[in-house]
């Protein structure tokens, strides 16, 4: 069974799909972090953000891979091309490049073979942002999961301060927030939509494990 759920950045989606693929016995797949770590690569070997050949070369020529610590918490490594990336691709300056890496149809469309065939291995919940629309358009549960901008900025800084980064301002985290939603909303290819048969939740205004067991139902009701 694919679970998909998209939205917006800072949505909660990471928690809440790790908390899900808990109850359930699920896996994870993060497809935002993939993204990151083209954005990342393409960073650290001086790739102009606007070279779209360059970019799917990476993506193509580089696999990303997932492993999860054995233990309560399952934490997340990501690996691309070998090296651990877990971290580095969590920078306001990976933030910045991945809106246009993510958006060159070449980098999606190798990105796109690796995200099917990561979910074709079992029962996964799948975040992103065209999960319900493009990648699994036949996954068995659909969710756009939003909340207000306000809101996300402020998880987000939350979120930065549990790892340490301290460096952007609750501003400076709201401002990223709506670029990135205004630019993943308006590419040309994949963009940010809800599906026509997905569920909405806003969880502005919810407790984390009220949207956890509001997925949950719908999954064991699919
Ligand atoms: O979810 P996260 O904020 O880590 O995603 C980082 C970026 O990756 C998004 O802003 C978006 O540009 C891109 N992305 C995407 N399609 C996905 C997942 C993420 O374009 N399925």
């Amino acid at each position: 069974m694919i679970i998909g759920i998209d939205g917006p950045a800072g949505a909660g989606k990471s928690t809440i799909a790790k908390l899900i693929a808990k109850e359930l016995g699920f896996s994870c797949l993060d497809t935002g972090a993939m993204y990151r770590s083209i954005a990342w690569k393409a960073l650290q070997e001086g790739v102009a953000l606007d070279d779209v050949d360059a970019l799917g070369k990476i993506a193509v020529e580089n696999e990303i891979e997932f492993t999860f610590d054995d233990d309560a918490d399952r934490a997340q490594h990501v690996f691309i091309g070998g090296q651990e990336v877990t971290t580095v691709i969590r920078t306001p300056e990976v933030d910045k490049a991945v809106s246009p890496v993510s958006a060159a149809p070449s980098v999606r469309e190798a990105l796109l073979v690796q995200q099917r065939r990561i979910g074709s291995k079992g029962n996964y919940v799948v975040e992103g942002r065209d999960i319900c629309t493009t990648v699994f358009p036949n996954a068995e549960v659909k969710v756009f999961l939003t909340a207000s901008a306000e809101e996300r900025a402020r998880r987000r800084m939350a979120q930065n301060e549990a790892r340490g980064m301290t460096d952007e301002t609750f501003e400076e985290i709201l401002a990223d927030i709506i670029r990135r939603d205004e630019a993943d909303s308006t590419r040309a290819v994949s963009p940010l939509r809800q599906a026509e048969d997905a569920t909405l939740v806003d969880s502005s205004d919810m407790t984390i494990e009220e949207v956890v067991k509001t997925i949950c139902d719908l999954a064991r009701q699919a």
